[in-house]
This record gives C-alpha cells, structure tokens and sequence, in this order.
C-alpha cells in the first residue's frame, strides 16, 4: 500500500540516526518526495535508480551555464544561451490559430527583449505579470532586429530577495519512457535538489583518509556531491569531480589491493622450496642464451612467490619477443622439482602446438615428460594423455582451453601459465583456479603489452611483473607503409631477401564477420603471390581456418623448417610463432588490423640477428584512425608506447573483452584522462595496505565503515 509521504520522511530520519545500513542513503527512491512507486519503477528500469544514494550518484553529463547574466544590448548575432534580467513591460496575444502566440517584453535598462511562447498561452498568461521582475533563460534569436528567446525558462524574482539561482544547471541523462513519466533532464535535476536538501553533513560521511583529502586537497564528500549536481562556477564542478573520480579509483584500488593482501596472507598455496636437478641440468646444461637481466629479475620474483607457502597469482607483461616463454618454463622445472605438475594454456592451437614443440626441443634430453592437449586432439592420444595427467607421469600439459575441460584430472597441479591475448579471460583463471583442493599457483602473461591504467584495473588483485627488456642482439623492425600500386616493388624487394636466404609471411585480414570474403581475398591473394614467385624456384606454405589443424600443422612445420621461404595465411599466426630467419612480414589491408594485433604479426620478424622489415600495405583511401594507426607503428617498436597510444585512438569500450567482464564500469573516472589520478589513487591504496592491512587504525576509520557498508562484488570477510 502506498503509505503517505510524511510518514516515510519521517522514518528516513529516523534511519538516518542509526548509523551503517539503515542511512537515510539507502532508502527506496519511492520515498523521495515527487517520486512515488510509479515513477520510482521506471527509474529502476530506465536508469539503475533504487536508492536514494543511486540517485545521488546519477551524476549529470554536463551542465549549463546560468551563472551570468547579459545586459540585452550585449545580445547579437553570435550568441548562444542566455540569461536575461528585467522587468515584462507588455504582453499581447498575436495571430490566429496555429499562429497564435504569445509575445511579451522584458526591459532591463539596456534594451528590449520579446519572450514568444507558441505552445501553453494560457499557462503563461497566468504567470506572467506586468511590471514584475523575471530572470529569462533560453536560447537567444533575432526576430526583426529585436533579440527574441522563444518557449524561455522563466522565474520571477521577488521584491527584496536576494538574487538566486545563478548557477551552472546539471544536464542528466534521461529516456522517451521517462520523459513520458515526467521524469526529463529537468526533472530528474529537481529530485536531484530535492535529495540533497534532504542530507546534512553526517548523511554522507567521509570515506578517505583525513590525510589524503589534506595532501591532494580533496573536497569532503559531502560537499563534492552538492558541487557535482550544482556547482555554483566551474571551479566548483572541477573540484566536486577531480574528489569523486579520486574516490571512485581510490575505493577500488582498496579493494583489489585487499584482495591481493588475503591472498598473500591467508591462501594456501604449494610450496616449491627448492631448486633441484631438472632447473640446474636445465640451466647448465640446455639454456640456449644468456638471460636478460629483466628475465633474471622475473624469475626471482616468481620464486619468491612459489617459495611463499602462499598462492602465486602474477600477471607478466613484456613485450613481443621479450622472451616470456623462458621464464614460463623454468618456473615449470622449478615446480617438476618439487614433484608438481604444470599446464601452459595458449590462445589458439597453432601457438599450443609452437609453445610444445619448442618446449620440448629446449628440454632436450631432460627427462620431464610433455603433453598437448587441443580440442582437436584424437581421442586416442586424448586417453592416453588423460592418463599420464591423472598419474603425474606427464609433468607438463601445453595446450589450449580444452585443459580447463572437467575430464582433465592432474594428479597434482602445481602450477597454471597463461598465455592470453588481450582476451581479460578472467572466468576462465578462475575456473582454473578451482581445479584442485589448494588452488595452483598462476603466471598470467599478456601477448602484447597493455597500457598500465589496464593492467591496474583489469588485473589488479595479481601481483606484476614487467619485462622492458629485449634479448641481446636484437635489431629494431623497419616498419613502412606502403600503397598497393607499388606492390612490384615490393615484391622485388622480398625476392632480394629470399635470395639472400630469408623467409617470409604475407599475412591477409581476418574479421570474423565476412569470413566468406576473407577467404576469397586469401585465395586471390595466394594467386597473385605465386604469380610472383613461380615454382620450383619458389614454395609457398599457406594456413588459413579453414583448414584442418593436421593440414595447418604440416604447412607450419614446412615454413619452420625452412622447406617453403613464404608463408601466406589469415592471422592464424598471429600470437607466438617463432621461425627466426623470418625477416620480411608483409601485411595485406593492414588498416584492418588493430594496433596490437599489428605489433604482434610485426613481433613474428626481428627474432633472428638478421635485419628485418615490416610492410604495411593499404589501398590508398584510409580513414584518420587508420592513417593514425599505421604511423604510429612505423614511429616506434615499443609495444608498451603503442597499448597507450592505441588505449586513446580507440578509447576503453572498444578494448576487447573489457566490457563484458565489467572492469571499465567507473561512473565518473575514465582510464584514458585520468591516467595521473590512476597513479595517484594506486599508491596511495598501496601505501594504506601496507600499513594497516586491516583498515581498523583510527585514521583509516572512515574508510573502514564505508567498505563495510558497501562490499561490492568482493566481500571482504576478514574485516567485519
Ligand atoms: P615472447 O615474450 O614474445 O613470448 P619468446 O619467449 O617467444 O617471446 O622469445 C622470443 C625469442 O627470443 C625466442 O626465439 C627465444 O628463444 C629468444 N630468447 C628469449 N630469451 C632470450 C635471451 N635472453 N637471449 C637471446 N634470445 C632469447
Ligand atoms: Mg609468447
């Protein structure tokens, strides 16, 4: 039943003297006066609105501009909004039907202003007064040489009070089926009033520490909601903002940040405690290079955390080529020295297949036992690979999702790499996770780098690790963009590499959406290249998906062994292949290609010691993106400069995968713009776990309650 507005009022203020769950905040938006069940059921649906603190944090987008006013000479040709002044010294009905209007003067002094009004005359007609004073607010025109606002907001300023109502108004976000509930951005702005006349100072406590709102001088809480909805200057707004996104980053740098803490602290995790035999053989005896000093530095940190007794859960990022599948596995050896098995999930078959095969030729003699498990695995070696996992006869299992499958037992997991591909598998880790009684320690590591705001919000309960640096050696990729009437040239110019004993890939698009297209543009593609290069001076491998992956399998191996010198393919290639006399990669319609997905194809070249090149071939007519793109790839080799560049071409949502999975839902805070407040926030939730892990110090109070209060997806048990 709909109780009377009076009562719930006054149960709302009686809730909001109890502190914690029962706040005045957390009241049923039906109770705000001018809502109702009605409307508050649209609000719910339309907009997210349940509570009154969800209407609080329906922040307007933008806001406009009513804090001058204009002298009414001042209005011309050039202005847009304005707000006028004055006194109304006629009115008059004019025209007839579908013409009639009303039309009044207002006077301020300076000069004459008509208000028109064509819709709701007799409405205005009892408003309006002469001789009385109004502010008037709309968009200015010129009617006849007389500056003319029609249909304009109107208010009428009293005799003695003082002059109100000069302020940036809020513009909120609003839909047909509200504005058809009278429920339109106007309206919306007055609830929003009504709302914050309701709160006092206590109704929104503080949640940051006092010492953070002093260092980077942060509005209180309080006062930044007044100021986001109604700011009295731009000032005001910019301040309201600059505190609510620190807090909106701040809360859930925390809350990650608490995480990563219950994992260091309370997880159970496996211990490998020693470096044994297969490490030591392996580094002795079969470790093909030096390591980098970034490669050292990974690897000690990933000991320490498989040493910790505590569950490892590290993201690594490096860049293409930065040799990660090392680290990956002699982690591996330091588990099989401790009698657990690992697994080393890869994105696609190709690259499971490229990780065992390398794997195993780095393992040489070394008798640890390698299995692959695809989705196209027969079920006969299926069987027998199940076997050996059950049994812990096979000690490391490389493959693709299909490990994750129900029917995979490890006889005991103790370590789980990732390879992904700017997929943010979230689900995926977790499932992982769960395999076992004691979750395996896990190596998250990103094909190509992403920018770091990413990284802190996507993977900010792991631990990280960074490798920016790149084996000896190496020489930067020459990178060009090339039109396709040039394409002789450049085919000449591959002649002359393979002459000299090099390979290459031409590579063609993939968009999922016209795979039928694709295929063609392959074939037709394939064909002019064998034009190029006739047999038998010339072999070509071609992979495509469509294609078995036996079929692909044998064309691969055939370019890896140096029997075919091209190999043309969709991006089936794209992550991980490693044919290190490969120096040209040539990408057809490469405006079609991401900005990772570019550096990633590129990263497939420059593996060996030999100079090596990258061609970006397009048509002539790109877009700006694309133009964008291509030259920022030609400018730099830097993986981690081109996943911040991309990050601010294509701005957040579009970054694969992350809308899905929820990371980017911030109201106000945006991962491109505020990259500096990201930081900030970072460190400073940081510096609060390391020093009060259990946010119970005096100075951490305020924090404390509002996590209580609000546990988001996490819960955080340990503090309540
Ligand atoms: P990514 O980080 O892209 O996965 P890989 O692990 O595939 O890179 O390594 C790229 C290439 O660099 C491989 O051929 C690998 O053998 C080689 N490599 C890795 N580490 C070193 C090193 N420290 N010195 C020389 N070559 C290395
Ligand atoms: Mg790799």
């Amino acid at each position: 039943m709909y109780t009377d507005y009076f009562f719930r009022t006054y149960i709302c203020e009686k809730y909001h003297s109890i502190p914690g769950k029962n706040s005045i905040l957390s009241s049923p938006i039906e109770y705000l006066k001018g809502v109702g069940p009605q409307r508050a059921d649209l609000l719910k649906k339309e907009a997210g609105i349940f509570t009154f603190n969800d209407l609080l944090e329906y922040f307007p987008f933008r806001h406009i501009d009513k804090t001058q006013i204009t002298d009414i000479r001042d209005i011309n040709s050039g202005t847009d909004y304005v707000q006028v002044l004055g006194k109304i010294t006629s009115i008059e009905i004019l025209g007839q039907k579908s013409g009639k209007r009303l039309v009044a003067s207002l006077y301020d002094g300076t000069g004459e202003l008509e208000l028109v009004w064509f819709q709701g005359i007799n409405w205005v007609q009892k408003i309006l007064d002469l001789g009385r004073k109004y502010r008037a607010f709309g968009k200015a025109g010129f009617f006849m040489n007389t500056p003319q606002i029609s249909h304009p907001e109107m208010e009428e300023i009293l005799e003695g009070s003082p002059e109100k109502g000069l302020f940036l108004e809020p513009v909120y976000s609003t839909t047909e089926k509200l504005k058809a509930r009278n429920l339109g951005g106007r309206q919306i702005s007055k609830l929003t009033y009504t709302l914050l006349k309701l709160f006092s100072e206590k109704d929104i406590p503080e949640n940051l520490p006092d010492q953070i709102l002093a260092k980077y001088h942060l509005l209180n809480r309080y006062k930044a909601f007044r100021q986001i909805h109604f700011p009295a200057s731009l000032q005001e707004y910019m301040e309201a903002e600059r505190r609510l996104k620190f807090e909106e980053i701040f809360i859930s740098q925390i809350r990650l940040g608490l995480k990563r803490y219950k994992r260091h602290t309370f997880s159970k995790g496996w211990i490998f405690s020693k470096v044994g035999d297969y490490f030591i053989e392996f580094f002795n005896k079969n470790l093909p290079f030096e390591l980098t000093d970034a490669q050292k530095r990974v690897l000690k940190e990933i000991r320490k955390d498989i040493g910790s007794g505590r569950q490892m859960n590290r993201l690594l990022q490096g860049d293409v080529g930065s040799g990660k599948t090392i680290v990956a596995l002699m982690s591996i050896l330091i588990g099989a020295d401790n009698g657990f098995q690992s697994c080393f999930m890869a994105p696609t078959e190709i690259l499971a297949r490229q990780h065992f095969k390398s794997i195993q030729s780095l393992l040489g003699n070394l008798p640890v036992k390698v299995g692959i498990l695809t989705g196209s695995t027969p079920a006969k070696e299926k069987k027998e690979i199940l076997k050996g996992t059950a049994s812990g006869e096979i000690a490391i299992v490389i493959g693709t999702h299909a490990i994750i499958e129900d029917t995979v037992i490890f006889k005991n997991l103790g370590l789980a790499i990732v390879d992904e591909q700017h997929k943010f598998g979230v689900a995926q880790r977790a499932k992982l996770w769960e395999k076992n009684e004691i979750s395996p320690h896990v190596l998250v590591m990103t094909a190509t780098p992403i920018p770091r705001t990413l990284a802190l919000t996507a993977y900010g309960d792991l631990d990280y690790s960074i490798m920016d640096e790149m084996p000896p050696g190496r020489q930067a990729v020459t990178t060009v963009h090339r039109m396709d009437y040039t394409r002789p040239q450049v085919m000449d110019f591959i002649k002359d590499e393979i002459r000299k004993g090099r390979q290459v890939y031409i590579v063609y698009p993939l968009i999922e959406e016209s795979a039928k297209l694709d295929f063609e543009n392959l074939m037709k593609g394939y064909e002019e290249v064998k034009a190029f290069f006739p047999e038998p001076q010339y072999h070509i491998s071609m992979v495509h998906g469509r294609q078995k992956a036996a079929q692909k399998q044998v064309n691969m191996e055939r370019f890896i062994k140096g029997d075919t010198q091209i190999m043309v393919s969709t991006t089936v290639i794209e992550v991980g292949v490693n044919v290190p006399n490969a120096s040209v990669m040539l990408i057809e319609s490469a405006e079609k290609f991401g900005l990772p997905q570019l550096h990633q194809l590129r990263g497939r070249v420059g593996r060996g010691s030999d100079k090596s090149y990258c061609i970006l071939m397009t048509s002539v007519r790109l877009s700006a993106d694309a133009k964008k793109r291509l030259k920022i790839l030609c400018a730099t080799n830097d993986g981690f400069q081109i996943a911040e560049k991309d990050l601010e071409i294509r701005g957040p949502g579009d970054i694969e995968g992350t809308r899905q999975s929820g990371i980017l839902d911030f109201k106000l805070a945006n991962i491109i713009g505020d990259k500096k407040i990201f930081e900030i926030a970072r460190n400073e939730a940081e510096n609060i776990i390391d020093q009060d892990p259990l946010i119970s110090s005096e100075e951490n109070l305020a924090l404390r309650s509002f996590l209580l209060l609000h546990k988001g997806k996490n819960s955080w048990s340990m503090i309540s």
